[in-house]
């Protein structure tokens, strides 16, 4: 069945005019004006008063659950795929979190083949917070040679007081592997660098660059808005070439620590003259928000949602005054490029068919098609995970 959405002002991220947009077989189709299907041959959707973007990437997701840091009680449970639906995230990439040894990586890989039979696209990290990497083949090379979903490595550990503590030495042959790997298997071999509020902060990227032949664009540091002197850093860094993320869940606590709200940390990099391709976000997904007192004594824990990753581009939109396509990149045309996933990213024929309606007037999300198949109408989901 043809789906055929008609008259929808579209922005792929870059603001494309009012059109329709015919999928079909999981891929966009047609992308004009005034396209005529007979009506017995596909399912039309009124576009009117709604913006068509591309459906939301979300590179750092725990699909399988994260936390523990407070014992076995505070581990967090894995993502239902009705959040995703609402949120409008179409693309996740799943990863391990500070445990890697109740989890592993053939239940990581395992939770991401179910997601995908659920309607959404998925990839998954090798390794977990420590090093050496965990891997599921005997190397992180072979595991993205080998295993289709394995774009890249991590959420490795730098700058916490839960990291492996690893050397630098430990870290630049890491980041090598994932080179070498990435170059041989033609996917990213990204780093995910998970970066904590230690006084360390970007040191080891920065070695990185200064020490090695590897480049700056092989490692994806996240959670770069957690505080402003790692905030300050990651402006150095991205001017310096390399890509910087910032977290979308959080707790009141944390900005009262001096987080720095998404939305906020966008427009602040841009006016520093951060190139605006450098930059993404990603919602941290399942993943833990331990609650820490002053001495590292846990208070309290709860958990991440890829709901907040679209608000918080929202929030840039209307609360920040930036342009909706600027803002859009950050979870679309920018991590597809970060993580090359050809296909994802942009609304144009060929590529697959990961929309999201948006109402034009107030930004919800409100319809969502994935690989061709709409889950989401009318702010109303379609489906749901087999045991919600
Ligand atoms: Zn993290």
């Amino acid at each position: 069945m043809l789906l055929l959405i008609k008259n929808v002002e579209v922005y792929a991220p870059d603001p494309g005019g009012t059109c329709d947009l015919l999928i079909g077989g999981g891929k966009i189709l047609r992308m004009e004006a005034d396209i005529r299907i007979p009506r017995k041959y596909c399912e039309v959707i009124d576009g009117r008063n709604h913006k068509a973007v591309p459906g939301f990437i979300d590179g750092h997701v725990h699909i399988m659950g994260g936390g523990g840091e407070g014992g076995f009680a505070t581990r967090t449970p894995g993502l239902p795929l009705t959040d995703a639906i609402l949120g409008g995230v179409t693309t996740v990439v799943g990863c391990l979190g500070t445990d890697g040894y109740t989890r592993n990586m053939a239940g990581l890989l395992a939770k991401a083949k179910g997601l995908e039979e659920e309607g959404l696209s998925t990839f998954i990290y090798s390794g977990s917070y420590g090093l050496p990497l965990r891997t599921l083949m005997p190397s992180l090379e072979e595991d993205l040679l080998f295993i289709d979903k394995v774009i890249g490595a991590g959420e490795v550990a730098l700058s916490d007081h839960r990291s492996s503590q690893p050397t630098f030495e430990a870290f630049a042959q890491l980041v090598a592997m994932a080179r070498r790997g990435g170059m041989l298997s033609g996917k990213a071999g990204i780093v995910n660098v998970h970066l904590g509020d230690g006084a360390r902060g970007l040191d080891f990227l920065r070695r990185i660059a200064a020490e090695t032949e590897l480049p700056l664009t092989q490692m994806w540091p996240t959670h770069i808005n957690r505080n402003p002197h790692l905030f300050e850093e990651g402006i150095a860094h991205a001017k310096a070439g390399g890509f910087v993320d910032f977290t979308t869940s959080t707790l009141a606590s944390y900005l009262e620590d001096g987080e720095i709200p998404c939305a906020k940390a966008l427009r602040r990099m841009l006016e520093a003259g951060v190139d605006p391709g450098r930059i993404t976000f990603t919602s941290d997904g399942q993943g833990s928000l331990p609650d820490w007192d002053r001495n590292g004594r846990l208070q309290d824990i709860s958990v991440g949602r890829v709901t907040s990753l679209f608000p918080a581009v929202r929030e840039a939109v209307q609360a920040e005054g930036l342009a909706l396509e600027t803002a859009l990149r950050v979870i679309t045309a920018n991590p597809a490029r970060i993580l090359k996933l050809r296909s994802k990213g942009q609304l144009a024929p060929g590529m697959d068919a990961d929309v999201v309606l948006l109402s034009a007037k107030d930004l919800e999300v409100r319809s969502v098609v994935a690989k061709g198949q709409l889950l989401m109408k009318a702010g109303r989901p379609l489906t749901k995970g087999r045991f919600e």
